[in-house]
């Protein structure tokens, strides 16, 4: 599994949209437009599939 992530468009920073994918089922998947309270500036956004990236949950666990 990965953590969709998408970047604020205010601070620039990733945010993470709550939602998990498996990289292959996402690539493949039709995401309608979903909105995210963003916990960098507090605004709510607006996502999609274009604006958002995956981001490996194995990177945590990495020394
Ligand atoms: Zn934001």
């Amino acid at each position: 599994m990965a953590r969709v992530m998408i970047t604020c468009p205010d601070t620039g920073r990733p945010i993470y949209t709550g939602m998990s994918f498996d990289e292959i089922i996402f690539e493949n998947s039709q995401l309608p437009d979903k909105s995210v309270l963003c916990p960098a500036c507090g605004q709510v956004h607006i996502w999609n599939k274009q604006d958002a990236y995956l981001e490996s949950e194995d990177d945590a666990h990495q020394p």
